[in-house]
């Protein structure tokens, strides 16, 4: 039997402002434990939630560049479940009325561009972190932090509208690159300011009804998402050909073993006993304040891209690598500025900045290769100085000591020798000892001047210009023919 897979993505992004939703506490990242907490946010009885605008500002933002429809009334709902790091016994979300309705995000297939409808868009507290086995003072014990209780999260969830893990990847890096553009999220699935759970289905090909659905959780980086709903897919499609039911579950995803394992059977919406947060008043987000903050939207990853290929000439794919992430068409367009050539500034970023980066598993930002230094080693290239594979030797050492080109080609004497009679002496020596090579190279065998050159090179330890080599050799070896 062939399956259809099918996926939605519910994702959390912690948002960016200052304090957390509903009280002035802090929501810096790192703190040491329990320092950023006051009555509020340590859910004492008899305090009183207070909204934050800004995080109100960033989901209506949100809202706009994904296309949704923002509520003219929304309201706050009640969560009730008991967790150890959520001392209220109840999380503030949203529930029947939700801030922003439907949307789409655009995501690159090979077939094309393909709309991934949204659901909804809502605000609620995010909760404390529980601290299981690590090495504190007592490894037995287990430990709770509040600094992260009432920080601002966003939860945006997909339609089940994503038919592969690689699409579930692709939308999830998509929606990441929006939030950075927008300025609301960070991203950072690391330190869980981003992170995701999946709802994974299969039904036979073609069906119009949908398989039991397992929701998966734990999923801590891209190509965790992509691993575990792999790895989902096909334990189901198993189960499936094996004639076995599977169970409406939560599972979770075990990196270290590469497998998702059963957490709980799932729990239903009315298992929680939603009901309005009778603290807060319904939000009525008037016209006005959402027309204030279309004004404010930048330029978003699509827009960019097209102006790319515009502006820059540069190709379609290109483009769409340069444009993946805000701090990188960001560097990219200052480099630009210092070394107006777009193609050549593209080739090297793409090829050997990220290949650097992505060895590291570093980001644009934290590279010491600042955009002035990658151009002035393109001038040095393009004025002779150095030949474009010596700059490949000083883009390492610039990348890793963060020192500018012109003084790594100083440092490491790689000044190209382009002057002929310091060349000619090489060019004949080599000569002199590949007779045979120079006799076949006469007969016929052009190709041989590949060799010429290495050897040419070898003895000036790569310093020689080739394109002088190149015509040095060329007149050598056709000169004593005639
Ligand atoms: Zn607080």
């Amino acid at each position: 039997m062939d399956y259809e897979v099918v996926i939605g993505l519910e994702v959390h992004a912690q948002l960016s402002t200052q304090s957390k939703i509903f009280c002035g506490c802090s929501t810096k990242f790192g703190a040491p434990p329990n320092t950023q907490t006051c009555p509020v946010c340590l859910g004492m009885p008899g305090v009183l939630p207070v909204l934050n605008r800004r995080a109100v500002d960033f989901a209506i933002k949100t809202a706009l560049a994904c296309h949704g429809e923002v509520a003219p009334r929304c309201r706050f709902a009640r969560k009730n479940y008991f967790y150890p790091d959520m001392p209220k016994n109840y999380q503030i979300s949203q529930y029947d009325e939700p801030l922003v309705v439907g949307g789409y995000v655009e995501i690159p297939t090979p077939e094309g561009l393909k709309r991934i409808g949204l659901v909804r868009i809502h605000l609620e507290e995010d909760v404390g972190k529980s601290i299981h086995g690590e090495n504190l003072d007592d490894p037995r014990a287990s430990y709770v932090d509040f600094n992260r209780s009432g920080v601002p999260l966003m939860e945006i969830v997909s339609q089940p509208e994503l038919s592969s893990p690689d699409e579930a990847k692709l939308y999830l890096q998509k929606l990441r690159t929006i939030l950075q553009y927008l300025d609301v999220c960070d991203g950072n699935m690391e330190e869980g300011s981003l992170r995701c759970d999946a709802n994974v289905s299969l039904r036979p090909q073609g069906s119009q009804q949908f398989g039991t659905k397992v929701e998966i959780k734990n999923m801590n980086s891209f190509r965790n998402v992509q691993r575990a709903l792999e790895y989902e897919v096909k334990r189901q499609a198993k189960t499936l050909e094996e004639g076995e039911k599977l169970v409406q579950e939560t599972r979770l995803w075990d990196a270290n073993r590469g497998v998702t394992r059963s957490m709980r059977s799932k729990e239903f919406a009315h298992d929680y006993r939603y009901f309005p947060e009778p603290d807060l008043v319904p939000l009525a987000t008037v016209r006005e304040w959402i027309e204030g903050i279309r004004r404010t939207l930048p330029e978003l990853p699509d827009a960019r891209m097209q102006r790319f290929i515009t502006e820059y000439g540069i190709p379609e794919y290109d483009a769409s690598v340069l444009t993946s992430s805000k701090a990188l068409a960001d560097y990219y367009e200052a480099c630009i500025k210092h070394y107006p050539k777009p193609k050549v500034v593209s080739n090297w970023i793409m090829v050997e900045l990220l290949r650097a980066l992505n060895r590291d598993g570093i980001e644009v930002e934290q590279s010491r290769v600042t955009p002035e230094h990658l151009a002035e080693l393109f001038k040095l290239v393009d004025d002779g100085t150095i030949s474009s594979t010596m700059a490949k030797t000083v883009f390492d050492a610039m990348y890793e000591t963060g020192k500018p080109a012109s003084e790594i080609v100083k440092e490491k004497e790689l000044r190209q020798i382009s002057d002929e009679s310091a060349l000619l002496a090489a060019v004949e020596r080599v000569l002199a000892d590949n007779p045979k090579e120079v006799d076949d190279f006469r007969a016929g065998r052009e190709k041989l001047l590949g060799f010429f050159m290495g050897q040419v090179m070898k003895a000036t330890q790569g310093k020689a210009n080739p394109q002088a080599v190149n015509k040095l050799l060329r007149e050598r070896l056709t000169a004593k023919e005639s």
